[in-house]
């Protein structure tokens, strides 16, 4: 997606550690027209996919999953990271490493908001190296539920999610992949 890789190379700042900060326009500040278009083009992506629901997980996911699910016209269902008095009834959990703060934790949902035979499309921000996505099929699968697909903003190519992703069978869309990133050059070379 062309809108966002020029948005990436202007206001994309590349850390040490493959670490791509975004936070200007996807994950702190967020910028609703091109969230705007990033859902148009996960709905032109998935447009021959039935989808059911739309599961993310907080906190970054929530926002782009929400104007998303307005082109799929499905409600969205984001897995929580932490065990709350108000999470009530049966729940679905799996186990997550975090690649950005470096520790494990329980992604969480209520079972009642996956049902069975539904199809599930997992939306997130980074995909790196696979974890948060693995987690959410894990509990998808669990629900008897099935993933219809993965739509990621942006893929770290160079960290092994993405492979074992598709590796497994699963469609994995995203609009933007970056094969490389130099902190001292600040250049990210996108796959084409
Ligand atoms: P994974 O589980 O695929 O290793 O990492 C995915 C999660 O880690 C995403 O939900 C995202 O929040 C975070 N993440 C991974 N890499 C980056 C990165 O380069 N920049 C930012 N901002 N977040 C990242």
């Amino acid at each position: 997606m062309e809108l966002l890789k020029e948005r990436i190379r202007k206001d994309g700042v590349i850390k040490e550690g493959n670490v791509l900060k975004v936070d200007n326009f996807l994950n702190h500040q967020m910028d609703i027209g091109l969230f705007n278009e990033i859902g148009r083009e996960f709905k032109r992506r998935f447009a021959d996919e039935r989808i059911d629901k739309i599961l993310t997980i907080e906190a970054s996911g929530i926002g782009i999953a929400a104007i998303a699910a307005q082109y799929f016209g499905v409600p969205v269902v984001f897995a929580k990271k932490a065990q709350s008095i108000n999470l009530d009834g049966t729940m679905l959990s799996a186990p997550v490493e975090s690649f950005t703060h470096k520790r494990r934790y329980e992604v969480i949902v209520a079972s009642r908001f996956l049902r069975p035979g539904e199809n599930i499309l997992i939306i997130d921000d980074f995909l790196a190296n696979g974890c948060a996505a693995m987690g959410l099929c894990q509990i998808v699968e669990a629900a008897h539920a099935r993933v219809a697909g993965i739509g990621i903003v942006i893929e770290k190519g160079f960290q092994c999610g993405g492979k074992l992703l598709r590796e497994k069978g699963m469609r994995v869309e995203s609009l933007a992949i970056v094969d490389g990133m130099d902190a001292a050059t600040q250049t990210v070379q996108f796959r084409d």
